[in-house]
């Protein structure tokens, strides 16, 4: 396949990047996926605004405005434009001899690519998920390649035969190893408010939208691992994930939750088809 790569468009096994680039020795870099349903780009606008935001928040200078163009080649150049597929951008500080340090004017590093992705059938989909100890740092607004507490707590998942984790911080939840958590207590729907503890994902924020739209109570409050007792619905949230419901969540010992209904998460499933499939 093909990749873009600092302003080339070169075979996936011929594209590298230096020893010295930041991304690789640092995690310094920033990512974005971005899906794209039957060729067509769903919510890219606040895709490139999230991407813009975290590059401005850890100071990596790049405007993402000449990516858009760049991202509908993506898709054309893989010949995924009559179907289902994503396209990932990795920007990086860029390359230098190793300094904790910013150093100083970088080029930063630009990798984009498009890749298919199966985005049917999501609705048919019972997750089983592991509660897991949140060990993320402090800005987990920032969507940055750094992700080795994410990878941690998502393998030990998948390793136990988990399809995600529901991470906890504090004794309350914050969200999933790499989709967003909603829970559905007394028919209103509560996830995570936005801030340093969460993603702000671009699909929960449709969600959110789409329970307004509807008359379907949303409070953006945080659950306690105490009141799962008192929830009915679990579903979560993301560009790949789409919406999916949750049937059971477990610690390693026991299990904590068992769905007990699904009416608003199938509700808001076909609403999101509605939206996604226009
Ligand atoms: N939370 C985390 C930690 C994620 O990695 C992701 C997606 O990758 C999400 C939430 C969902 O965000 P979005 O709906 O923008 O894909």
């Amino acid at each position: 396949a093909e990749v873009y790569l600092n302003g080339k468009w070169l075979k996936h096994d011929q594209a590298f990047v230096s020893v010295f680039d930041r991304g690789f020795m640092f995690g310094d870099g920033i990512y974005e996926v971005t899906p794209f349903y039957n060729g067509i780009p769903f919510k890219l606008k606040e895709h490139l605004e999230r991407l813009q935001y975290c590059l401005n928040e850890v100071q990596i200078e790049f405007d993402v405005t000449s990516l858009e163009k760049i991202m509908l080649e993506a898709v054309s150049r893989a010949g995924l434009s009559k179907s289902d597929a994503a396209v990932y951008i990795q920007i990086s500080r860029g390359t230098a001899p190793r300094t904790h340090f910013f150093p100083e004017n970088p080029t930063p590093v630009i990798l984009l690519y498009s890749f298919p992705v199966n985005l049917e059938k999501f609705e048919t989909k019972r997750w089983k998920l592991l509660v897991s100890e949140d060990k993320r740092w402090h800005r987990c607004d920032i969507k940055t390649t750094a992700l080795m507490a994410s990878i941690m707590a998502n393998d030990e998942a998948i390793s136990l035969d988990f399809e995600e984790n529901l991470l906890v911080r504090k004794g309350y939840f914050t969200e999933a190893s790499h989709s967003s958590a909603f829970f559905v207590k007394y028919k209103t729907v509560y996830t995570h408010p936005e801030g340093p503890n969460i993603l702000s994902g671009i699909t929960r924020k449709q969600i959110i939208l789409l329970c307004k739209n509807s008359g379907i109570k949303v409070k953006e409050k945080a659950v306690h691992l105490d009141e799962l007792v008192e929830v009915d619905e679990i579903f979560l949230t993301g560009t790949t994930t789409q919406v999916v419901r949750v049937e059971s969540v477990h610690s390693r010992e026991k299990e904590l939750f068992r769905a007990r209904k699904s009416d608003i998460t199938t509700f808001l499933q076909n609403e999101f088809i509605k939206l996604t499939r226009a």
